[in-house]
């Protein structure tokens, strides 16, 4: 033990409490040395609350690095001793769970490849029974918001009472910006699901590479999200794992110091007296295009009655790409992207259509 070196942790409900709370360290560890120099650097920018390593990989592709397993735990208590940053791993068992509480890991973690089963969730949240220690669950990789609110039902009912978030966006086909889609509505409908509790952003396995995690980081800030989970190393480039996405103490440091910090609210009076006032502006306005659109599918009915009564099909294309193209023209005036413009009149067109088979079949 190294008595001399050891520097108090502080509690993990301080911790846990604390916003934004910021976690860094290596995917993986890889040896003791990587894993102390890693905290150490960490420790010494000031920025961080909490030292991550990867103990057990779950690797896409056989043959990929899949953990040094166990013989790395007692490197971050080594670690977590030197710096007195808690030590947060990732668990996909129980077994994981088991050997990760004789080390006494602060936090853990469940994967985004666990949280997609449910078995396995199960497993882990029956492990945890009795214990005190606060679990972070991933999003799962496919877009299924429920299998995310499952798990933390599971934990919930296992009485597991720290629960907490990690949006690490979603598995795609084909090359995109990302690595995974963040696909913010749902980390959005979450906050929306579970106030107060614990969401923090992974930038790293969104982005897939260095370059998109400020300004990732940054819309999750916007967002109102509690915190963020950077991987970082002393030597990323020969990382043994997501090399590409991984960042040195020094830099993570500089990016944190370049990142805009927000508060969910201001006591502000005259704050909140102009937010009111707008506030009611954009209350007026919504209520006059929902109105609007109301009148819209009535006029739809009368042209679904025409085509019943001369038995025309319902879908028109040209008149159809009429109208998109003429929304995008005015739309781009306007500011509106060519996206939005897509998704807003896919909608009014499902609803119109919906109207029209109604009369039609009625
Ligand atoms: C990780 O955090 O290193 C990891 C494997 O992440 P995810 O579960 O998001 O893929
Ligand atoms: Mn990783």
């Amino acid at each position: 033990m190294t008595q001399q070196t050891e520097t108090m942790t502080k509690p993990i409900t301080e911790i846990w409490a604390k916003r934004p709370v910021i976690i860094s360290g290596p995917c993986s560890a890889e040896s003791e040395e990587q894993v102390l120099q890693t905290a150490k650097e960490l420790a010494a920018t000031g920025k961080v609350d909490v030292l991550r390593a990867g103990i057990w990989k779950p690797r896409t592709k056989p043959g990929m690095f899949e953990g040094i397993g166990v013989k790395g735990l007692p490197w971050l208590v080594k670690a977590r001793q030197e710096t007195g940053l808690p030590i947060a791993v990732e668990v996909a068992t129980a077994r994981h769970v088991e050997n990760a509480l004789q080390f006494e890991v602060d936090i853990l973690w469940i994967g985004a490849r666990t949280t997609v089963n449910p078995f396995s969730v199960q497993e882990i949240a029956d492990a945890l029974k009795g214990t005190e220690v606060p679990v972070l669950i991933k999003n799962p990789i496919n877009s299924d918001i429920e299998l995310w609110s499952g798990g933390i039902e599971r934990l919930f009912k296992a009485g597991v009472k720290n629960v907490g978030m990690i949006h690490r966006g979603f598995s795609n086909f084909g090359n995109t910006e990302f690595r995974n889609a963040p696909m913010w509505q749902l980390p959005i409908e979450m906050k929306r699901r579970y106030p107060g509790m614990l969401l923090i952003c992974d930038p790293s396995h969104i982005c897939g590479n260095r370059t998109g995690l400020a300004s990732i980081s940054q819309k999750s800030i916007d967002l109102g999200f509690g915190g963020l989970m950077i991987e970082s190393h002393v030597d990323p480039d020969n990382a043994w794992s997501d090399a590409k996405q991984q960042i040195t103490p020094a830099v993570l440091k500089e990016m944190l110091s370049n990142l805009v910090w927000r508060e969910e609210s201001s006591e502000e009076q005259e704050f909140l007296n102009a937010l009111a006032k707008l506030r009611e502006q954009i209350n007026q306005i919504d209520d006059e295009l929902l109105s609007l659109i109301g009148q819209r599918m009535k006029v739809a009915d009368q042209i679904g009655q025409y085509k019943k009564d001369n038995k025309i099909t319902i879908l028109q294309t040209n008149r159809w790409n009429e109208i998109l193209s003429k929304a995008f023209k005015k739309g781009e005036k306007l500011g509106l992207s060519q996206d939005f413009i897509t998704k807003y009149f896919d909608a009014i067109h499902m609803e119109s259509i919906n109207h029209q088979n109604k009369i039609m079949n009625d």
